[in-house]
């Protein structure tokens, strides 16, 4: 059987279904519809004035790629500036591929690049010094909890690095729907009440972040990326098997077969999810181990993450792909 003609221009056959919809588009038509999407994102949340100088985090992955290339076609209508900000980690056998897939990019868009090391940042420490000291003491599979803490610092330093006034990362709904099912199965209430949002407006002197991506789901962004034929790196974290998040994944997977439009439910659930102030938990105070000003943490004292210093760790999921 023929494919249908695109629904939208009525002259291109179709390529594609959109998974929600079920609308049968073109590619051109497509790419045209997600672009628009993420727009009307970031208009409605105001989440990037004009005038902004707008640090995205770059990881090489399919959501950061996608995220560049989208905010770099809409920059002129929304009147900002674009900087690519890179972490290296210090993951061996996986960063320095990736990290060449960020360079790549920024050459072949023009657009400038910054990366930023845990060892530079972190008085020398990578992220598999850091695995190799918590290997055997029992909290060796949390190298993601580290990690997360780490990258959301290093992100925020780069960006300051480069002048930039607001962050954006390329968390998709499947991102946010699988931190929200994570959080659930934690029953971390004050994530739960914190987290749903598109963004936040800065707490305390970090930079405001968002992610205009929040609402459009996995299989979308590969499409676009596919589409606008995007190269990007897609080799998983060397650490990412030990994370708690593949579980959140495999259930997700298995509730939207039972129902498409779990993700998107789970979203929007974490949006309207408010607790009484009365049952919100009180914030972190400081830690019984390291002094500083996050809640009590398992990290070896002397570690980077461990740093008196650091700032309060907000809710969010891993801040890579
Ligand atoms: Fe860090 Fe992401 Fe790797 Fe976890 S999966 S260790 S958060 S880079
Ligand atoms: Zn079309």
């Amino acid at each position: 059987m023929p494919a249908p003609t695109c629904a939208s221009c009525g002259v291109a056959r179709a390529a594609l279904r959109r998974p929600r919809s079920g609308q049968a588009l073109c590619g051109s038509c497509f790419c045209a519809a997600f672009e628009a999407e993420v727009l009307r994102t970031v208009l409605a949340g105001r989440l990037l004035p004009p005038g902004a100088v707008v640090a995205v985090g770059a990881s090489g992955g399919k959501d950061s790629t996608v995220l560049a290339h989208v905010l770099r076609a809409l920059a002129p209508r929304l009147g900002i500036a674009l900087q690519l900000v890179a972490v290296d980690e210090g993951i061996g056998g996986y960063r320095d591929a990736a990290l060449a897939a960020v360079r790549s990019q920024a050459e072949r868009w023009g657009l400038p690049l910054t990366v930023v090391a845990y060892a530079d940042l972190f008085g020398g420490w990578t992220m598999d010094a850091v695995a190799r000291s918590t290997a055997g003491s029992g909290r060796s599979r949390n190298c993601c909890t580290f990690c997360g803490v780490l990258r959301r610092r290093a992100l925020e330093e780069g960006a300051r690095l480069v002048g930039a006034t607001h962050i954006v990362t390329g968390h998709n709904a499947d991102d946010m729907a699988e931190t929200v099912l994570m959080n659930f199965l934690r029953g971390d209430a004050g994530r739960l009440a914190r987290g749903g949002g598109l963004g936040s407006g800065g707490e305390g002197c970090a930079l405001p972040r968002c992610r205009p991506l929040q609402l459009a789901s996995q299989k979308e962004v590969v499409l676009y990326a596919h589409f606008r034929r995007l190269r990007y790196f897609s080799e998983d974290c060397v650490y990412a098997p030990e994370a708690f998040r593949g579980h959140a994944r495999d259930l997700l997977k298995r509730l939207e077969a039972a129902r498409p439009s779990a993700v998107l439910d789970l979203v929007h659930s974490a949006e309207r999810l408010s607790l009484a102030p009365a049952v919100r938990p009180p914030r972190p105070g400081a830690c019984s181990r390291c002094g500083g000003r996050r809640g009590p943490c398992e990290e070896p004292p002397g570690s980077p993450a461990c740093d008196p210093a650091a700032p309060a760790a907000r809710p969010g999921p891993c801040a890579c792909e």
